[in-house]
């Protein structure tokens, strides 16, 4: 039964989708299955691991609002052991759609549940908002992720994502848990990025990861490849950070 992991932060451009798309691919060269769940209707997981999103047919969207079937709408990538459920333009519409809806912050966990079984795990990349799709997102998940950019403003809003994750807990998934917070595009040239590191060890006590995402210009352009960086660039330290975090999570599946 595959681990649900939710990459969560309202705040846009922390790293919610490079950590999406590369966790998800050291996953599964790590010989587990996993899927990547493309929630974000700007669709760059999606692009990211080389699925062109004005030829996806079938959705998260599909799900959210048509109540599609998932297994018609998993697309296979040409990475080891990785799935997408792809994002598509008209996915910024859901949200309006399906407010009316019964249960609609379930809809995404009534189509993964039969799927749930053929992975290891399931990765989900949340927009960068609190609203229905990333609390189908945090309805379905057993864990929640959260990237923070090691900058000035890095705990900014994160209240808000507690305070929606405790409703959640409340109404929907009382089992739900943090699997951790990441600290992304580390410059260890800066002596801000130690404070902010360790104020958020701080805000987090003990929940913080060890690994430490670096910055680095491989991340940054192995999407435009539509590559996880692993792939293209298997030695840069961006591939080796992203590696260390996949074998962190495992790692703390078993102990
Ligand atoms: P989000 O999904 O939270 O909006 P992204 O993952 O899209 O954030 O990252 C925002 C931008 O920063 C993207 O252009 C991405 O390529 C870049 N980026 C993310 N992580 C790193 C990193 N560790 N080093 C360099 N660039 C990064
Ligand atoms: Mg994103």
């Amino acid at each position: 039964m595959a681990k649900i992991i939710a990459v969560s932060n309202q705040k846009g451009g922390v790293g919610k989708t490079t950590t999406s798309v590369n966790l998800a691919a050291c996953l599964g060269k790590m010989g587990k299955k996993t899927l990547l769940v493309d929630a974000d209707p700007q669709g760059n997981a999606t692009s990211g691991v080389a699925i062109d999103k004005s030829k996806v047919k079938y959705s998260t969207y599909s799900i959210l609002v048509d109540g599609a079937k998932a297994e018609q709408c998993v697309l296979t990538t040409p990475y080891d052991n990785l799935h997408i459920l792809p994002s598509s333009l008209d996915l910024a519409a859901a949200e309006l759609e399906i407010a009316e809806k019964p249960h609609r912050e379930a809809l995404l966990k009534n189509a993964l549940l039969p799927i749930k079984q053929y992975y290891d795990y399931i990765i989900i990349d949340c927009p960068p908002s609190l609203g229905l799709i990333t609390a189908n997102a945090l309805t379905v998940a057993d864990t929640f992720l959260v990237p923070i950019q090691c900058e000035y403003y890095a705990l900014e809003g994160l209240s808000q994502l507690i305070n929606t994750v405790r409703r959640i807990k409340r109404q929907y998934n009382e089992s739900i848990e943090i699997e951790g917070v990441l600290l992304t595009m580390y410059d260890g040239r800066l002596n801000l990025t130690q404070q902010v590191v360790d104020e958020v060890k701080k805000f987090f006590p003990r929940k913080v990861f060890k690994t430490v995402i670096p910055r680095g210009v491989r991340l940054s352009e192995a999407p435009s490849f539509g590559m996880p960086v692993i792939y293209y660039d298997k030695s840069c330290k961006g591939s080796q950070a992203y590696m260390t975090l996949a074998e962190e999570i495992v790692g703390k599946e078993r102990g």
